[in-house]
C-alpha cells in the first residue's frame, strides 16, 4: 500500500462517494443529491450551510445509515454501509456515530443519567459501568446536579447538553449534528456550541454540523455549501 492509501485507511472516519438521493418515482420523483463526495478526517469539524429544502438533513440520514442512497457509497470508519446487514449497521453505528438533532430526542420518562447512559447499554456495558460514564459525561457538560432529573424538568439549553453528552459518551468517531442549536436563543446556542467544540477537541471527535449561523459555522475547519444537490467550499 502506498502512503496515499494508508493515510486515507487511517485518517478518514466518513468518506461519500457519488452520493445521490432522489425520492419518490416518475412525475413526482425530487432529486435532491447529485452524486456528493466529502471525506471527514479524523477530528475535524465540518459545517454543512443551505437554504431550507436543500437536502442538509437528507444527506446527513445518509452518512449516518439512517437511510439508503439511490446511487453512490458511504464508508464509515473503514466499512462499506451498503453492504452491511441490519444488524452491523446497528452496531457500527451505535460504536462510531453520535447523533444530535434540533430537538433533543431525549426519553422523556427516563433521567438525564439514564438517557446518556443508553448508547452504552445498547453497546453491552454493565448498567454500572453505563450510569458511571454517563455520570462523568454530564459533568463534562456542566449538568452533575441535574443527573436525577428528567428532561421535562430541564431548560431548553439543559436537555441539548443531555442530548450533546449522550452523543459523545461512546467516544464516537464522529457526530452528526442537524441544527444541534436551531431552537435556542443566542447566548445559550453559543453556550451549546462552545461545549461541543471543546469536547470534541479534546476527545479528537470529528463533527459535521448542520447550522444556520454563519459565525457558528465559521468556528468550523471547514464550511460547505450544499445547494442544488451539490456540495462546495462556502466563502463568505
Ligand atoms: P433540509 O434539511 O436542507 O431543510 P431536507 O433534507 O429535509 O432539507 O429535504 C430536502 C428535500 O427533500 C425537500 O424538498 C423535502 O421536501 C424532500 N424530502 C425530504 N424527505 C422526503 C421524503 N421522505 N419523501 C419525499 N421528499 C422528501
Ligand atoms: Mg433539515
Amino acid at each position: 500500500m502506498n502512503n496515499s492509501a494508508m493515510s486515507d485507511v487511517n485518517n478518514l472516519v466518513l468518506k461519500a462517494r457519488g452520493l445521490a438521493k432522489t425520492y419518490g418515482q416518475g412525475p413526482t420523483a425530487v432529486e435532491v443529491l447529485k452524486a456528493i463526495d466529502l471525506d471527514i478526517s479524523t477530528s475535524e469539524k465540518v459545517a454543512i450551510v443551505g437554504s431550507s429544502g436543500s437536502g442538509k438533513s437528507t444527506l446527513l440520514h445518509l452518512l449516518g445509515g439512517l437511510d439508503t442512497p439511490s446511487a453512490g457509497s458511504v464508508m464509515l470508519a473503514g466499512s462499506n454501509l451498503n453492504n452491511l446487514s441490519v444488524k452491523r449497521l446497528d452496531q457500527l453505528r451505535n460504536h462510531s456515530l453520535g447523533f444530535i438533532y434540533q430537538f433533543h430526542h431525549l426519553l422523556d420518562e427516563f433521567s438525564a443519567a439514564e438517557n446518556v447512559a443508553l448508547p452504552l447499554r445498547i453497546r453491552g456495558l454493565s448498567n454500572d459501568e453505563s450510569m458511571d460514564r454517563a455520570s462523568k459525561m454530564l459533568k463534562a457538560v456542566g449538568l452533575a446536579a441535574r443527573e436525577l432529573h428528567t428532561p421535562g424538568e430541564l431548560s431548553g439549553g439543559e436537555r441539548q447538553r443531555v442530548a450533546v453528552a449522550r452523543a459523545l459518551v461512546g467516544n464516537p468517531a464522529c457526530v452528526l449534528a442537524d441544527e444541534p442549536t436551531g431552537n435556542l436563543d443566542t447566548e445559550t446556542a453559543d453556550g451549546v456550541f462552545d461545549l461541543m467544540l471543546n469536547i470534541a477537541r479534546d476527545q479528537g471527535t470529528a463533527f459535521v454540523i448542520v447550522t444556520h449561523d454563519p459565525v457558528r459555522a465559521k468556528r468550523c475547519d471547514r464550511i460547505l455549501h450544499l445547494e442544488r444537490g451539490v456540495l462546495k467550499p462556502f466563502s463568505v
